[in-house]
């Protein structure tokens, strides 16, 4: 692997241009280098490794025995993917894709545009939003954003730490707060009772799957270290006397932080800035991006790999990366069909093992409605503060889906872009006009789908080709 400084060490085009270096990214370069094409990775990490294997090369948690927390498997994959034969630009966001496969990339304060063959998405997963009352209060954050301070800065939260929400990332990153020795206070859990009902007939698949001993013995030490609270159906947070109260039906805790998490969501934002399908997934209650079963879209040249196609894990994202990187390498004619079929053949079986528990983990942590629609008090969209019940009134007023309540509310329209808000105000809209989600359309997105400088876009040198395109020559 070689890694580039900067923008200007970028080529014009490349082969293929692979988007994320977590599991599926970094799996997808091991698989194309040293085949004669120009291939580049892109990440706006500063190292390989995506949100589960975060400091692969380089990290503060690697004297803390328990908490040291790649494992081999995820340091394998990055040893294989610093052997390939691929250029890697760490910390570069890509801020535009575009049907043609034109791609807008920033880093160091730069921005240049390029263009691929073929471009694979592997942009991984976001947190669900979590629109309680007060979740937007100092002190309140995100699970997966303290866990990403845990394993990037060695970083744990000081005092009184109460937990939550539901998902295996709640009972993860408590187990890491256990073995850092700063257990969180309290654990509220939000699972729904119901859900049980809905997860049992999948519960055989899942007891087969290796997922099942892991999140089982997680829960135990949990358990004996934490105070956890089941079946919490309502929350509010509000400031008190420099700190924090949260009250649940039935109960009321003080705190200094408190960490929200109800799951994980496919970040769909480039996809659907290129124009590629998206549908509502009802099982994930969320819009995921149409692919075969190589990962291709409805776009030429444009596949998605790993947890952006459909929340799947890890190991799944893995295998996915590997999937599209071999279609990559038939169409660009570094392989035939059937080389490609038989080196997919392991990567099918094993990413089919590994997606066995996921019906499971998809029907019991289902995050109640009550927390994926705002309440009239709770900020909806976080960027140009609009409120559960601005958006209601919008609703009532005539506003049909998020693409309206840009017009009303300007939800959507702020530096994220909708990445963050896009479900909450879809949830909120369906609940006001009692529709299905899978009835209202996904927000229409834009270039830049993340914030990039007017100096960096000023500055970006254009090619005779690209001016003669702007000024209609
Ligand atoms: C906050 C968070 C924490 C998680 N922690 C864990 C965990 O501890 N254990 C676990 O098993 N699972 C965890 N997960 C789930 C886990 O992310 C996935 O199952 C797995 O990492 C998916 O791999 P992936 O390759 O699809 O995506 P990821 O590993 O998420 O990798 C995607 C990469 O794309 C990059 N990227 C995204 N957008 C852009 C862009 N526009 N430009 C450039 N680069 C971009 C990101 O920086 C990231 O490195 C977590 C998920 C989240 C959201």
């Amino acid at each position: 692997m070689r890694h580039l400084a900067d923008v200007t060490a970028l080529r014009d085009a490349y082969d293929i241009v692979i988007i994320g270096a977590g599991p599926a990214g970094m799996a997808a370069a091991a698989e194309v280098g040293g085949r004669g094409l120009s291939v580049l990775l892109l990440d706006e990490n500063q190292g390989l490794g995506g949100q589960v294997h975060r400091g692969v090369q380089a990290s503060p948690l690697a004297a803390v025995p328990p908490l040291a927390a790649v494992p081999a498997a995820g340091r394998a994959l990055a040893a294989a993917a610093l052997a390939a034969e691929v250029e890697f630009l760490p910390g570069a966001t890509v801020w535009h894709l575009d049907a043609a496969r034109s791609l807008g990339v920033s880093a160091a304060g730069a921005a240049r545009m390029i263009t691929a063959r073929r471009v694979i998405i592997a942009t991984g997963a976001l947190e669900r939003p979590m629109p309680v009352p007060g979740w937007t209060l100092p002190g309140v954050m995100s699970v997966g954003a303290a866990q990403t301070m845990l394993k990037a800065q060695a970083l744990v939260p000081a005092g009184r730490t109460v937990i939550a929400g539901c998902g295996p990332l709640v009972w993860l990153y408590a187990a890491q707060l256990v073995a850092a020795g700063s257990p969180p206070a309290l654990l509220l859990e939000t699972t729904p009772r119901a859900n049980w009902r809905a997860a049992l007939p999948h519960l055989p698949a899942f007891l087969l799957s290796p997922y099942a001993r892991k999140g089982l013995a997680l829960m135990l030490r949990v358990r004996r270290a934490v105070r956890v609270v089941s079946g919490v159906a309502a929350l509010r947070i509000e400031a008190n006397h420099g700190g924090l109260e949260v009250t649940w039906p039935g109960g009321h805790a003080a705190a200094d932080h408190v960490l929200l998490h109800q799951g994980v969501v496919p970040q769909i934002n480039l996809a659907q800035a290129a124009g590629c399908t998206v549908a509502w997934d009802a099982e994930q209650a969320c819009f995921v991006p149409r692919t075969d079963a190589w990962g291709d879209t409805d776009l030429p040249g444009i596949a998605i790999a790993g947890d952006t196609a459909g929340i799947g894990g890890a190991e799944a994202a893995e295998a996915a990366g590997r999937i599209a990187a071999l279609e990559a390498l038939r169409m660009l004619g570094a392989i035939d069909i059937a080389a490609r079929d038989a080196a997919a053949a392991p990567h099918r079986a094993a990413r089919a093992r590994w997606l066995r528990g996921r019906s499971f983990l998809d029907a019991l942590y289902r995050p109640a409605a009550a927390f994926r629609v705002a309440t009239p008090d709770a900020i909806a969209c976080r960027c140009e503060e609009v409120t559960g019940a601005a958006l209601r009134d919008a609703a009532r007023l005539g506003a049909t889906g998020p693409n309206q309540a840009k017009a009303f509310l300007r939800c959507g329209m702020g530096p994220c872009q909708g990445r963050l808000c896009m479900l909450t105000v879809v949830e909120t809209i369906a609940a006001e006009r009692g529709v299905d989600c899978a009835t209202i359309a996904p927000l229409r997105i834009r270039p830049p789908v993340k914030p990039v400088t007017l100096a960096e876009i000023a500055a970006m040198g254009s090619t005779e080709a690209e001016t003669a395109a702007v000024e209609g020559r």
